[in-house]
């Protein structure tokens, strides 16, 4: 499943600019703010946070990012980043809940350290409950054209 939907073109991928360390397979996607963001597997819901503003921003802003988390089977979680600020007026989701694949979690933005509106994403190992671990290698199915999966993969 994809989280945008198919909407969204790849920004920056494995290894970019910032996704060094822990976030080294991280993939951005460009998308404007308010685009419906979905599941990209079955989980429950860890956290969520939404509280700062959709002002982008450099390292100064690398803490004020709005997201949800969500922990999938094994332990795996994936993590949507950036998310507009008041998402949570518009779609129910809290810590605890279960989604399925696919379900509306949230509406991308533009909070936190960001150069531009995109949704950050990333699939991470198995850990501690509130520490983000590092990201693994994953495949988007449906996300992005031909040409950008390419451009993602090369
Ligand atoms: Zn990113």
């Amino acid at each position: 499943m994809s989280s945008l939907n198919g909407q969204g073109w790849l920004s920056q991928g494995i290894r970019g600019t910032t996704h060094r360390g822990r976030m080294e397979y991280a993939y951005d996607l460009a998308v404007s703010i308010g685009s419906p963001v979905y599941a990209m597997r079955a989980g429950k819901v860890i956290a969520v946070q939404d509280k700062f503003p959709d002002t982008g921003g450099g390292r100064e802003n690398a803490s004020r990012f709005n997201y949800v988390w969500i922990e999938h089977s094994q332990g795996y979680r994936s993590i949507y980043v950036h998310l507009q600020q008041g998402f949570r007026e518009k779609v129910s989701v809290k810590a605890g809940d279960q989604v399925l694949a696919g379900q509306l979690i949230g509406y991308s933005g533009n909070s936190g350290w960001s150069s531009g509106p995109h949704l950050h994403i990333e699939v991470q190992r198995p850990g501690h409950q509130r520490v983000f671990t590092s990201s693994v290698p994953f495949a988007i199915a449906g996300v992005c054209g031909d040409q950008q999966v390419a451009r993602a993969t090369r």
